[in-house]
């Protein structure tokens, strides 16, 4: 017999907008996306928001409610998820934003929290700080298509002149001050650009310090406010999943052809 609790696996997608390094599915994440959504609806998928698979996960939904379910989300938070932009040789990217928008879906864009550390990896990895500016973010995150979320305080990056607790990868990011800033401070900060605090964190470059995700995140969860993790270990969400470290596949490196998403998919499908 069937166990009555045991449910379906959901896979949380990553795309990064800024992959633009020609205009095919392979080479440009705008491409992928776009016909990855379509995907998803010809296969009789829904797009549901990372906010409530967390709230399956913690038992606050129904087990069915994720049935079918994908999540879509974005990191860093580039200006190309909001509005088209001419960029370098590759001429005018259309936005995430207008792609979901047409299919009335949802990302969860996942943004990087200190201005300075964003102007310092938008001229050091796109050739323009202001392809980093925060000044959309609150439209998105008013907006039905988007939500804005913690990213980090720097991205312990290595163009960041003057990083956190002088680390420079998140598996440094190892005691009580340092996480602070990276969660709870990023938080506050991109809450007063948003108007309303976020309450999802995604490890940069997916990675996470013990202390990190098996300590600080559960233990204070009072002070940052977070209710859940995503880390870029690629698999799926399911309802056992640790809130604290949900996996999630990346558009190029876990699947790079509309063939290879179709088998993420067609493998979740297959579990309801
Ligand atoms: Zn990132």
């Amino acid at each position: 017999m069937i166990s009555p609790f045991r449910t379906g696996i959901v896979p949380v997608l990553t795309y990064h907008s800024q992959n633009i390094a020609g205009n095919d599915y392979a080479s440009n994440d705008q491409h992928a996306l776009a016909s990855d959504i379509q995907t998803i609806i010809d296969s009789g998928m829904r797009v549901l928001n990372l906010s409530d698979l967390v709230d399956w996960i913690t038992g606050k939904r129904p087990a069915r409610f994720a049935r079918n379910g994908i999540i879509l989300t974005c990191d860093d938070a580039p200006k190309f998820d909001y509005e088209g932009v001419v960029y370098r040789d590759f001429g005018l990217q259309t936005s995430f934003r207008s792609i979901i928008q047409r299919h009335d879906a949802h990302i969860t864009c996942f943004a990087i929290a200190s201005p300075k550390a964003r102007a310092e990896i938008g001229e050091d990895a796109l050739g323009d700080a202001e392809l980093m500016t925060d000044a959309w973010w609150p439209d998105a995150d008013k907006a039905r298509w988007a939500s804005i979320e913690n990213h980090g305080w720097d991205h312990c990056h290595p163009a960041v002149s003057e990083p956190v607790g002088d680390s420079r990868s998140f598996l440094g990011v190892a005691d009580y001050a340092t996480c602070r800033q990276q969660v709870q401070l990023a938080a506050d900060s991109i809450a007063a650009v948003t108007g309303r605090r976020p309450t999802l964190f995604a490890y940069p470059f997916g990675e996470s310090s013990a202390y990190l995700r098996n300590s600080y995140l559960p233990d204070f969860e009072n002070e940052h406010g977070m209710q859940a993790a995503v880390s870029t270990d690629a698999g799926y969400a399911t309802r056992d999943s640790n809130r604290w470290n949900i996996p999630r596949f990346i558009c190029g490196r876990d699947w790079h052809s509309p063939d290879g998403f179709r088998a993420i998919l067609d493998h979740a499908k297959r579990s309801w």
